[in-house]
């Protein structure tokens, strides 16, 4: 294999875990979302469907089959911990946040014999629990990104009243939104006030008016 195909295959392994780290802080924690509130469901049904949703395997019976009440209450807890890491004020607390993370999911590199023969790195027990084999996945995930200096590839929505996250994964790293909703309702706003202040006289022009 040429080390180019290994290497994307590695960032694509890096990329979905950090996306993965964004849905389920985006579903799993609680705040707002573009003005309206994100609320945590107190009852197990929806509870465990919310967690669900920010799974990508609404398919795979493995997983929905092992998500039970307890393991449900893991990755609420797994999101909260992956919520300060967004939020941490610089790198240096993030890189520790993400050192917990690392322990206490026991993120350690290991080779899986997949079912079609190919032995591929993981870096959580193929016996882990739903929220601990995650966990293990993000931890690596923001750790790889801290290291190789792409941690500002992790945001907070700028967009007014919004504080859900996003990781950008395109070539010039420039997102400060979470969604295009939230860019373009910015960029109205900005647009509304940019006018209002070109059509508002300026006291000095009001005085040499006089
Ligand atoms: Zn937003």
């Amino acid at each position: 294999m040429e080390r180019v195909t290994y290497h994307s295959q590695f960032i694509g392994y890096l990329d979905r875990n950090a996306l993965m780290a964004v849905q389920l802080v985006n579903a799993l924690t609680p705040g707002l979302h573009g003005g309206a509130p994100i609320t945590i469901p107190c009852e197990p049904a929806p509870r465990r469907a919310a967690a669900l949703s920010a799974l990508p395997v609404a398919g795979d019976h493995h997983v929905v089959d092992r998500l039970d009440d307890l393991a449900t209450d893991e990755l609420y807890r797994l999101a909260g911990q992956l919520r300060l890491i967004f939020d941490a004020p610089d790198i240096d607390v993030a890189a520790r946040e993400i050192c917990k993370l690392l322990t206490i999911y026991r993120a350690s590199p290991e080779l899986v014999l997949e079912n079609d023969g190919r032995w591929s790195l993981h870096f959580h027990s193929p016996y882990a629990g739903v929220a601990a084999a995650r966990g293990a996945g993000c931890a690596t995930a923001f750790a790889i990104m801290t290291e190789i200096g792409e941690f500002n590839r992790f945001g907070v929505c700028e967009a007014h009243n919004c504080d859900r996250v996003f990781f950008d994964a395109s070539r010039n790293s420039c997102k400060r939104f979470c969604s295009s909703a939230c860019m373009n309702r910015t960029k109205a706003a900005q647009f509304r006030n940019r006018r209002r202040e070109a059509n508002t006289p300026r006291i000095a022009d009001i005085v040499a008016d006089h």
